[in-house]
């Protein structure tokens, strides 16, 4: 018969952005299945992640004892990973053994070497509370800034825009608010696949009659849903971009009345704008003059039109300019600070806005007040009680960045908790090269990832279901996750491992309960200082801006003022930069990287995950039906694709939605790593690497 469950626990789901409440149904410490609970951004709806992507908590990879690598393991370095042979390679040892080497070797290179030669990245997969204590033990027992996670490669450019041009990274309006909207621009983003829950309001504001806009080079299935879609070329956002703000200046569709009030830095733009009229741009972007013009209109003269986006606008080494000129649109028309408009970049990791948040980033402390400010230094040295003058005054190294300073040998050991750069980092090669040459590398995780392989120490911690902690969605709301099992084996929760490293480097901690934890944040965070622990555990979700107890908080911000010193957003003009590497008679195809709907990320959940497994289990690459036809090849052959940086191995997968001379590869499968091949060049703002555009080759077989 039936299996009753035997405890229901209300938590969060561990993967995307949107950040659906859901219950866990228990029996005997297992995962029996998952429901939707009426969460302010689901309303008990989830999608197959989140409904079937579970068991992977069970799975019998999990790490369930501290692992030591042997002296004589074999050399590390590029690896397929075959979890027969790990005992070859670690051996078992206690917690005490394990943390005293861990956390001993971190201070002896420290102490050696000096502060700076040590590096952690933190987990947007992690709770608040895990994240603001990891960057605490960077900052006080590191000593430096070099923390940050994978922000660094989804977001950072989109972030640097609306930090510059409106003083907050976070998004203005709710994605339930295209209910309110006339017309939404989803640009760059994948939201049927990547934020599913999210989609499915989109799709309902169609059918209410919002007239939505998908510009996209990739037509994805939100496209079904759009009143125009425009396939632009790969790497032409600001070309198109800057030919529709050109339309309304040259219509009169300028919001005079809101440019004035609330903006500086006009003029400006509208200089630079002078020199894109569409039928210039209409060649460069691939889109018709007409069709440009028709969407100013459309947007700059509706009651309330709102953007969203995704990486295929901040993965550019000019995705801050591509996220300024969406921010510049919103602001020459005054389409922000009212219900159904806005900007809202929407976040991929569960809790990538709370990491980013909780000060997980090097050149910031918790709610992003900057490290270079002496009086913001002096707050923190007196809440973390460190000595006056002891705090680093410079912004860390970010991701990419600390894969360089390893090979220069600057960085000589890291501390990774949850990540997996080996997998996620462009030209992966070069990443796990780097890591392997460390003097000493501790990885954190659940499984046995492509990093972990490559550790000295290996730390089994604890899995979603297995700790509480806070989690804040891409809708700025703060919402309860709560342990529904217990870790397996030896396996221990994040929260007091971290402590652990953190006495082993001097820190003297004791935090006896993550409500602690968020406590102290609140103490050091004005945009969440009214939201109590209480209130969590009684409400589950709160959003911020919440100030003061009792606030409701606020869903759309920018209502009055912007939160610069004049309370005022700034234009920033933005013009054409090419892609780092353009295809040429060599290497005369683009290489275009994302996921897919039921893996997520590196695929170290989902790939373990049965339902999702038996869904996607091989990896795929996907390329319009003519190009492939034209290689002489067919749908579900072998192919090899390959760039300047790697070579990988997959099957062809035909989609008509492709751009022709394009390819789009999920990077979630370590037996094809596609981020082998991948450009690491970087956003000079963002410090993102070049994920959706790269020159590759590719052969049948
Ligand atoms: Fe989880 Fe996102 Fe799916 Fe919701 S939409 S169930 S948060 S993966």
């Amino acid at each position: 018969g039936l299996v009753e469950p035997d405890k229901k626990v209300d938590s969060v789901c561990p993967y995307c952005g949107v950040g659906c409440q859901l219950t866990y149904n228990i029996k005997d410490n297992k995962i029996l299945y998952v429901e939707g609970r009426d969460g302010p951004a689901n309303q008990k709806r989830l999608c197959v992640k989140g409904r079937y992507g579970f068991d992977y908590a069970h799975h019998p990879h999990r790490l369930t004892k501290p692992l030591i690598r042997r002296a004589d393991a074999p050399k590390r370095g590029d690896f397929v990973m075959d979890p027969n042979n790990v005992m070859e390679v670690f051996r078992e040892a206690t917690w005490e053994e394990a943390l005293d080497l861990a956390g001993g070797k971190l201070k002896q290179i420290r102490d050696q070497y000096g502060k700076k030669a040590l590096a952690g990245f933190g987990s947007a997969k992690g709770s608040n509370e895990e994240a603001y204590l990891f960057q605490k033990l960077v900052r006080t027992g590191f000593g430096s800034n070099n923390v940050d996670h994978c922000t660094r490669l989804c977001h950072a450019s989109s972030v640097a825009a609306l930090l510059e041009g409106i003083g907050s990274g976070a998004v203005s309006n709710p994605v339930m608010d295209v209910m309110k909207s006339e017309v939404v621009i989803v640009i760059g983003a994948n939201p049927v696949v990547n934020h599913p829950v999210a989609a499915t309001w989109i799709k309902n504001a169609t059918k209410a009659g919002t007239k939505l806009i998908v510009m996209d080079p990739r037509r994805s299935d939100i496209a079904r849903n759009a009143h125009r879609y425009l396939q632009f070329k790969p790497d032409t956002d600001v070309a198109m971009l800057n030919a529709i703000m050109h339309v309304i200046v040259k219509e009169g569709l300028v919001n005079k009345e809101f440019v004035e009030s609330r903006t500086i830095g006009y003029e400006e733009l509208e200089k630079n704008i002078e020199a894109y009229s569409p039928e210039k741009m209409a060649p460069v972007c691939g889109i018709d003059a007409d069709t440009l013009r028709y969407v100013a209109r459309l947007y700059a003269t509706s009651k309330a039109s709102m953007i969203l986006w995704g990486m295929g606008v901040s993965q550019h080494v000019h995705g801050t300019d591509n996220a300024r000129c969406l921010i510049a649109l919103s602001l020459m028309t005054g389409q922000i600070g009212r219900p159904g408009t806005g900007l809202h970049p929407l976040r991929g990791q569960n809790n990538v806005q709370g990491a980013s948040d909780a000060g997980l980033i090097p050149m910031m402390y918790p709610d992003y007040q900057h490290v270079s400010d002496p009086k913001v230094r002096a707050t923190f040295e007196k809440a973390w009680g460190v000595q006056p003058g002891t705090l680093d005054d410079k912004p860390g190294l970010t991701v990419v960045e600390v894969m360089h300073a390893i090979k220069e040998g600057k960085i000589r050991g890291m501390y990774v908790q949850g990540e997996n750069p080996a997998m996620s980092d462009p030209d992966a090669g070069h990443a796990r090269e780097a890591m392997a040459s460390l003097d000493h590398l501790v990885v954190q995780d659940i499984f046995l990832t492509e990093t972990a392989y490559l550790a000295d120490v290996i730390l089994p911690a604890g899995a979603f279901p297995e700790k509480t902690g806070t989690f804040t969605n891409t809708d700025r709301i703060v919402q309860m996750g709560r342990q529904a099992i217990n870790p397996p084996g030896d396996a221990k929760q994040d929260l007091w491992i971290i402590q652990e490293i953190g006495k082993r480097l001097g820190l003297d901690w004791d935090y006896k309960h993550v409500s602690e934890v968020f406590d102290e944040m609140r103490h050091t965070m004005p945009s969440i200082a009214g939201i109590t622990w209480d209130r969590l555990e009684r409400e589950d979700a709160v959003t911020y801006p919440c100030v003061k107890e009792g606030d409701p908080g606020d869903p759309v911000v920018f209502v009055d003022d912007f939160p610069r010193e004049s309370g005022r957003a700034r234009f920033v003009p933005a013009d054409i930069i090419p892609a780092n590497e353009r295809p040429d008679t060599e290497y005369p195809m683009v290489l275009i990287t994302g996921r897919q709907l039921e893996h997520w990320h590196t695929g170290s959940m989902t790939r373990r995950a049965s339902v999702l497994d038996a869904l996607e289990p091989d990896p795929v690459a996907l390329i319009h039906p003519l190009d492939l036809a034209e290689m002489g090849g067919k749908p579900g052959e072998v192919i090899t694709i390959e760039s300047r940086r790697g070579k990988v191995t997959l099957y062809a997968r035909a989609d008509d939605g492709s751009p022709r001379g394009a390819i789009f590869v999920p990077f979630a499968y370590y037996e094809a790593a596609i981020n082998k091949l991948t450009n690491p060049a970087l956003d000079p703002v963002g410090k993102i690497p070049e994920f959706k555009y790269c020159a590759i080759r590719v052969t049948v077989g």
